[in-house]
């Protein structure tokens, strides 16, 4: 039996039971010279895509506990992320692949 919480385990499969499991990356992480109009439009689609998945709540959490700076976790952005946790500074666009 697996320990009860909201964090993953290490051999959790979480990510396969994702929503965005087989959408495309390019949704989740914001490409290189996107402007504010493009990065509005993937943000606002990519979070239609967590807001009814079934692991939102871990991944979310995944992405707080282990820092993740890029690309939409969970529903939120990686700026959202820093800004709950009291951090602000500018993140650049990075091809980072879940
Ligand atoms: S919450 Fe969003 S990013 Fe996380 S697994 Fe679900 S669809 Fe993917």
């Amino acid at each position: 039996r697996k320990a009860p919480g909201p964090y993953p385990l290490p051999d959790d499969d979480w990510q396969e039971r994702g929503a965005c499991r087989g959408a495309n990356p390019a949704l989740f992480f914001a490409p290189d010279n996107e402007n504010n109009q493009q990065r509005r439009f993937r943000e606002t689609a990519a979070k239609a895509v967590c807001a009814h998945c079934p692991v939102r709540t871990v991944c979310r959490a995944y992405a707080e506990q282990t820092g993740e700076l890029y690309g939409i976790w969970g529903g939120t952005t990686e700026r959202e992320r820093m800004q709950s946790n009291g951090r602000h500074h500018s993140t650049a666009a990075a091809g980072v692949r879940k």
